[in-house]
């Protein structure tokens, strides 16, 4: 070899070197492109168009493997065939591609026509004359996924060449990684809304039964007190029982109504002064008949002086319902219940403690979760629905309030409420208001309370 053909020969491999290089660029920029996008089917064209581009082919394609049918199923393709070629399939066994996903290595077919896997269905259907084909799989880890095809170089060389290969598996691998990320969020968005409409369609079953249970139920525990007035005393103790159990339906459809209200954002609190001790010696006044009647004692420990706090006192009921509730349901016979109110500088605790079955340490935080219930709903020899400490939970929360549960297994429990006390209605309305944006915030709704407006 002569000084001067040398030197073209160096010229040559800097020329290939370098074009190398600038496709490897190209592979690097398109996969900041490809990692960024995230709907499928923008991010398979674009595969497919750079695959064109970049290997200088006449045309190329995307096959995914289909777990149905266990073949190798077009995609997307560019160039006049791709109309045609969307969603035939070509079989794993007796196809280049399917040669390919299997082995899990790239194939160059400088003429298809003497690969004896050529599967020929494709170019009779869609007419296309393919000469030359390079084929590479789309692989996760182990796993291939597809296989990524280019068709017929263009740049007049007769077939692909090792750079090609290289090329092509370097997008294959970034194309494979940006598919799969597609199709997990594809996947994961459509368990999102299939979740998103069944909740829906619980609250909206909870609200239309409440609501209609409300009115009908109220009628009948109304007839049923005036009617235990008229009735002899043998009659008026079944009566007593009537009224016993519709008020406990009541107070289901109470739970889930509050539940809604909780839920829609549409609980709208009106806070007033009031004197902490009366909510509570009026709560556990309500109480001591149904726990009287369960062999249950009930004692109150209340300061001397007046505990002003500002609240909605409808919630603060409910809170107390709640908790005296389940005070009554999980005791044990002959068993007692201590309710007792300390006032703070800062804020007012309230306790409501038991002698019953106590909670295991490890539920102590998920008895506070929506529908938990520390014994399996089948099993229970108690009722409830597993939704009473959710709105405690929520409307302590709503007051910008704490509540949190101590438990001794098989001795009792005891439930504190802490509640913040304010030294002015601005402060607490302020502080309120925070408390509704924040929830807000959390539920997603762009509504600003007035006071933060
Ligand atoms: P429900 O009482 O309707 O089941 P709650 O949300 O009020 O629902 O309570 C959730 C669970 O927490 C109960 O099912 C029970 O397992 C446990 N729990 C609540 N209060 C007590 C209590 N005072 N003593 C023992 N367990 C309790």
């Amino acid at each position: 070899m002569d000084r001067g053909s040398s030197e073209a020969v160096t010229f040559e491999r800097v020329h290939e070197l370098e074009t190398l290089v600038r496709r490897l660029r190209a592979v690097l920029s398109v996969t900041y492109e490809l990692t960024a996008t995230i709907e499928l089917e923008s991010l398979l064209r674009k595969i497919v168009y750079t695959a064109a581009e970049l290997i200088d082919s006449e045309a190329a394609s995307l096959l995914l493997f289909d777990e149905c049918s266990n073949e190798l199923r077009f995609r997307i393709a560019t160039g006049n065939a791709a109309p045609r070629l969307s969603n035939m399939s070509v079989p794993l066994e007796g196809s280049i591609a399917g040669q390919v996903f299997v082995s899990g290595t790239p194939v160059i077919a400088p003429n298809v026509k003497e690969v004896p896997t050529y599967y020929r269905e494709v170019e009779e259907q869609t007419g296309v004359v393919v000469h030359s084909l390079l084929a590479v799989p789309l692989r996760i880890q182990e796993r291939s996924i597809g296989v990524l095809e280019v068709i017929n170089k263009r740049d007049g060389r007769p077939s692909f060449g090792t750079d090609d290969v290289e090329i092509l598996t370097a997008l294959a691998c970034q194309a494979a990684i940006a598919i799969e990320n597609a199709r997990l969020l594809t996947a994961l968005q459509e368990a999102y809304d299939r979740v998103s409409k069944l909740d829906r369609l619980k609250s909206d079953f909870i609200a239309i039964a409440s609501h209609e249970l409300r009115t009908p139920l109220s009628l009948v525990l109304g007839h049923c007190v005036l009617l235990q007035e008229d009735l002899d005393p043998k009659a008026a103790e079944r009566m007593r029982i009537v009224v016993h159990a519709a008020m406990k339906m009541k107070s289901v459809v109470e739970t889930m109504l509050n539940l809604r209200y909780l839920e829609t954002g549409e609980l709208e609190l009106n806070p007033a002064w009031f004197d902490v001790r009366q909510a509570v010696s009026e709560a556990c006044e309500a109480y001591r008949e149904i726990a009287e009647d369960d062999g249950l004692t009930i004692e109150v420990s209340l300061p001397e002086e007046e505990v002003p706090v500002w609240a909605d006192r409808g919630c603060l009921q409910v809170v107390l319902d709640n908790l005296l509730s389940n005070a009554v349901k999980f005791n044990r016979p002959g068993g007692r219940i201590w309710v007792s109110v300390t006032a703070g500088e800062s804020q007012v605790e309230i306790r409501v403690a038991d002698t019953g079955i106590g909670i295991p340490t490890e539920y102590l935080e998920q008895i506070f979760e929506r529908f938990f219930q520390v014994e399996q709903h089948m099993q229970r020899k108690r009722g409830g629905m597993g939704l009473g400490l959710s709105i405690v939970r929520e409307l302590v929360t709503r007051h910008n309030g704490r509540v949190w549960a101590e438990s001794v297994p098989g001795e009792g429990s005891c439930f504190h409420v802490a509640l913040p006390r304010y030294s002015s209605v601005q402060e607490a309305e302020r502080a309120l208001s925070q408390s509704r944006f924040a929830t807000l915030l959390e539920g997603g709704q762009e509504e600003a309370p007035d006071a933060l407006e």
